[in-house]
């Protein structure tokens, strides 16, 4: 072997390297995304329970308050957070019939249909199934935000199944949208499934984070199976409520005013049976609230469990 040929071979080994380096690094980041979130206790949103404008009030095909599972959906669209989707769904579901249960990014988790009913956001039998849950889309290679937005789909889909009494099986309690294409050939998207491997992430692992929350969440109440939260100092334990008005179909919520009164807050309510993040109590006047949002807050007298 001359001198020329070996710098040739040597040339070809170092992209050989290159190249396998590479590889290895997407691969360890497919494998670690939720390595991370669970080493690092990546913390849900709450719940937020945002009644839409959707006016349709079906039940399932087995009743009102009987989902069979939870739809996994993406939007499909770059860089369009909840906020802006809640809204523009909100004004097109009439033209475009379309609407679903909930928007998350890696900021909020909206619910903008009682679950209790249907919405329109895959085929004929999907709809008469499923809760659905759309997640957004966030910067490309942003991978603090997408991990934030899959742990917020997750818990959201984990919370749903616990909340309705139903067992976590991948596959049939939790379908995809493209798996629900394949069985019902209702429609042709195929959403999580384009969106996920751009971030070396699958629908198969979203399953592994749902299956972790729901477990951690049945078990022990936290999404993570203690009331810590990762922060060294330990102050701001996290807990997750289920909220119960025997009165009526929403616990009120109130905000905490500049003066330390409270006001309450009247388009906005927590359903009855649903859990909640919380993350600090107040006292006043004797009444406990737990905090549920920035300032929402909900009375204890509706906590149950
Ligand atoms: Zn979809």
């Amino acid at each position: 072997m001359n001198k020329r040929k070996l710098s040739l071979v040597s040339m070809l080994l170092t992209t050989l390297g290159i190249l396998l380096l590479i590889s290895n690094t997407n691969t360890v980041k497919a494998e670690s995304i939720n390595d991370y979130i669970i080493n690092n206790k990546v913390q849900p949103a709450a719940i937020q329970n945002r009644e839409g404008t959707f006016g349709v009030w079906s039940g399932y095909e087995n009743g009102v308050g009987k989902p069979e599972g939870v739809v996994i959906h993406e939007t499909a669209m770059d860089n369009t957070d909840a906020e802006t989707l809640v809204a523009s769904f909100n004004n097109i579901w009439k033209q475009q019939s379309v609407y679903v249960h909930a928007f998350v990014d890696d900021k909020e988790i909206i619910n903008i249909h009682n679950t209790d009913y249907i919405v329109w956001g895959a085929g004929a039998t999907a709809n008469s199934k499923f809760i659905q849950v759309e997640l957004c889309r966030v910067p490309s290679g942003d991978y603090d935000k997408f991990t934030k937005s899959i742990v917020n789909q997750a818990y959201y889909a984990a919370s749903k199944l616990l909340q309705y009494n139903l067992p976590d099986t991948p596959g049939v309690t939790v379908m995809s949208h493209h798996q629900t294409s394949l069985k019902w050939k209702q429609t042709d998207h195929v959403d999580p499934d384009t969106y996920f491997p751009t971030w070396g992430y699958s629908m198969d692992q979203m399953n592994d984070l749902i299956s972790y929350f729901y477990n951690n969440l049945k078990n022990t109440g936290y999404a993570y199976g203690t009331n810590e939260t990762g922060n060294s100092n330990g102050v701001d334990d996290k807990a997750v409520i289920k909220t119960k008005n025997t009165n009526g179909n929403f616990a009120p919520l109130v905000a905490f005013n500049d003066d330390g009164s409270v006001t309450n807050i009247n388009n906005r309510g927590l359903g009855n049976d649903t859990f909640w993040q919380t993350d600090q109590t107040r006292d006043l006047n004797g009444v406990t609230y737990h905090r549920v949002a920035t300032n929402e807050w909900v009375d204890s007298q509706y906590i149950v469990g």
